[in-house]
């Protein structure tokens, strides 16, 4: 049985849309390399979206460690050139992970941060 309690709908009209743990998903079918990624169905809006939804992993075009590489690079404090230039990628595609990669932490981050009392 597969874990989806850090899953959420990524539907903006459904009713559960960014709730996780409700119990509305679950896999419908696997696709990618060896299978490895997950299609989510939602029940409670019948969505079908990928597991990688909303993450700098979606739809992209890199290979997964080089992702990986070039967020670590930045989060390092790694310039965008010399982050490009050690990963061996182009400094727009450096440009374009770290903002899809600040994106997705700052909806993790207001998501997951509460209100200080
Ligand atoms: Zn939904």
């Amino acid at each position: 049985m597969d874990d989806l309690s850090k899953f959420c709908c990524q539907e903006t009209a459904c009713p559960d849309f960014g709730k996780r743990g409700v119990g509305n998903l679950s896999v419908c079918n696997r696709y990618g390399p060896n299978n490895s990624r997950r299609m989510l169905r939602c029940s409670s809006c019948k969505a079908r979206f990928s597991e990688r939804k909303g993450t700098p992993f979606f739809r992209s075009q890199l290979p997964d460690e080089t992702v990986v590489s070039v967020l670590n690079h930045i989060n390092e404090g790694c310039g965008i050139r010399k982050t490009g230039r050690l990963v061996g990628v182009n400094k727009d595609t450096v440009t374009r992970y770290s903002l899809l990669a600040g994106k997705h932490a700052k909806e993790l981050h207001d998501d997951l941060v509460s209100f200080s009392p």
